[in-house]
């Protein structure tokens, strides 16, 4: 069964989560380590985020800057393998535009079929840190939209090249991204949910939403999305917060608003730990009434920690 089959089918709310892939040079045993805490309450999938190449600029001994471009977080298809080969739960690996052209995704793409890996959340991808604009690659995607097209393509057996004869199709059941707060770079939330639609038009069969933190702009997204003709699941997406800087840290990455009862209680926290008790507790609240709701699935963003996650997974599933 698909992922969108589970969201579509399941009469209970389901448990998902994201994981990051360790830093370049770190061993996948931190992966496993953060999945085996959570695999108690029985992950019905889980994402694996995809990171595009980065600029960086390092001091030589000489006292030149060269400039590097490297790509912190690689693995996102192996690790992917690795999960659902280890532990035998659905993975839905990430793909996005930025930093590949049609062929690099279509090869990925290949990778991925030829692993019987079926799900995907497809993604335009973060802008580049160094200009935060996005750039699309020559020959590359510029919207996420544009990266379904081609893997919709795929599955009816169309591949880049028009020559080939005899193609296989893929079989690609896709997510795609949504934006409760709308997307940073959307003039307003209708114009934002109106290219959400095109997407889920195209043949994306769910959402998965950015992280809120307050429950009213999910339930105002959903209501407007149901408005404009998205029927599809909407899973909502959640972060506990952990540590005080997430104050300033969260709104200015994924440009969010954060409810002040929570700041004033992580404002008066004198220590991370005590952080972590609030983040938590506001985090059950949410997930209770979301459950309460009858939402098909909880998403959790770990960013690498789970300790917190299942903290919150043993209070509410
Ligand atoms: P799109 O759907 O392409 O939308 C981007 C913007 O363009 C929006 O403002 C939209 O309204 C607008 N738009 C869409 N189509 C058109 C069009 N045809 N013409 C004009 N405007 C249009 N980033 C990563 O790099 N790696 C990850 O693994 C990753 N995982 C994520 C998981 C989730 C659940 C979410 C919510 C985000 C994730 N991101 C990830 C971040 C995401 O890549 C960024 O938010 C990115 O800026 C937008 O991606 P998108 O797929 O929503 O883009």
């Amino acid at each position: 069964m698909t992922v969108a089959e589970k969201l579509r089918k399941t009469k209970k709310t389901l448990f998902s989560f994201e994981l990051l892939p360790p830093l370049k040079g770190d061993h996948i045993q931190a992966i496993y380590d953060t999945i085996d805490p959570l695999l108690e309450f029985e992950p019905a999938y889980i994402n694996v985020t995809y990171h595009r190449e980065e600029v960086v600029y390092k001091e030589l001994k000489n006292g030149l800057i060269e400039k590097r471009t490297i790509r912190k977080r690689p693995g996102t298809v192996g690790i992917s393998a690795a999960i659902m080969y280890k532990y035998k739960i659905d993975v839905v690996p990430h793909i996005i535009c930025a930093g590949f052209d049609k062929e690099e995704t279509e090869n990925a793409l290949i990778d991925l079929h030829f692993l019987e890996i079926d799900n995907i959340l497809a993604l335009r991808g973060d802008p580049d840190k160094s200009t935060g604009k996005f750039m699309p690659e020559p020959n590359g995607h510029s919207y996420a939209i544009d990266l379904l097209k081609q893997i919709m393509n795929m599955n009816k057996g169309i591949y880049l090249d028009e020559d080939l004869k005899n193609n296989t199709p893929t079989h690609f059941s896709v997510g795609v991204a949504g934006y409760p707060e709308k997307h940073p770079e959307a003039p307003n939330l209708e114009t934002d949910i109106m290219f959400l639609k095109k997407k889920i038009d195209e043949g994306a069969e769910y959402v998965v939403t950015q992280m809120f933190f307050d429950n009213n702009h999910y339930f105002n997204f959903v209501d407007k999305c149901r408005a404009a003709g998205i029927t599809v699941p909407i899973v909502p997406g959640i972060k506990p917060i952990s540590i005080k800087s997430h104050l300033t840290q969260l709104p200015k990455t994924f440009s969010i608003d954060l409810p002040q009862d929570l700041v004033k209680e992580v404002m008066k926290c004198e220590t991370n730990q005590e952080v972590k008790k609030v983040g938590i507790e506001w985090a059950i609240n949410q997930c209770r009434e979301l459950i309460k709701k009858g939402v098909p699935s909880i998403h959790f963003y770990t960013m690498g920690r789970s300790d917190n996650i299942a903290e919150i997974a043993k209070n509410v599933y």
